[in-house]
């Protein structure tokens, strides 16, 4: 394989990327937003940092462990708590390190964005395989690569639109996949980070660094 798409600029599509990069795969990016990071996507306003999706993170294997001592060193993540308030207000720590980006969670996607072939506002809309491998419309023009890997949650949905055939044990896993509705508010003061989000079953939560 020489040449690879990859559909989405999230986590899973930078992080793909970087792999086949590193492996010695042209890969390009096609991203439908403006901005990288999907759902570790940040908008600063002013001094206030709104994270729309994941606001922090844990390390649960060594291969995890060192790409973030990687964006550790690269001042683009840091050790966020430990710990949290009990009910009373009284921080508990637990042991746990969790992280975040520095400037949220975007400064993580923008670093590993940063040596890739990432094109943003390019939605693709049609997928075909053909002699030549993949070829992949996006914002009106084809393109063509060996490989092609799909991160959207949306994958499922863009193969069957476009009559792609996905082995039977692939559809599935892909089918029990559920997403939960999700309403995302935020707001800002001077000396706390507050990040609120709803999903079905998850609390809404403003998060004040202990
Ligand atoms: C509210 C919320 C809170 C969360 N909190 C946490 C947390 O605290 N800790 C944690 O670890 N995780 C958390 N998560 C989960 C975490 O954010 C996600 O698991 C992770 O970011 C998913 O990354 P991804 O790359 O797989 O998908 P995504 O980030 O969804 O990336 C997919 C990308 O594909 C792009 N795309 C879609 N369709 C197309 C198309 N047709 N053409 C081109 N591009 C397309 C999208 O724009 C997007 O950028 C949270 C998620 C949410 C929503």
């Amino acid at each position: 394989m020489e040449s690879c798409i990859v559909v989405g600029a999230g986590l899973s599509g930078l992080v793909a990327a970087r792999t086949l990069q590193d492996a010695g795969v042209r890969a390009t990016v096609l991203e439908k937003e403006e901005k990288v990071g999907g759902r570790m996507r940040t908008d600063l306003v002013d001094d206030g940092v709104f994270d729309h999706g994941a606001q922090f993170f844990t390390v649960r294997s060594d291969r995890f462990e060192e790409m973030v001592e990687s964006w550790i060193s690269a001042g683009v993540a840091e050790e966020w708590t430990r710990g949290f308030a009990d009910p009373s207000g009284e921080y508990q720590e637990d042991g746990h390190p969790r992280y975040k980006g520095t400037r949220g969670m975007t400064a993580i996607a923008e670093h590993l964005a940063g040596n890739l072939d990432v094109l943003t506002s390019v939605k693709v809309s049609g997928l075909r395989r053909g002699e030549r491998g993949w070829e992949v419309v996006a914002g009106g023009s084809a393109r063509t690569a060996d490989a092609l890997v799909l991160t959207p949650p949306s994958a499922l949905a863009l193969v069957d639109d476009n009559g792609v055939p996905l082995p039977e044990e692939a559809r599935q896993v892909l089918e029990n996949i559920d997403y939960a509705r999700r309403i995302q508010a935020g707001s800002r003061s001077e000396a706390t980070r507050f990040s609120g989000s709803r999903t079905t079953g998850r609390r809404v939560s403003p998060k004040s660094r202990p």
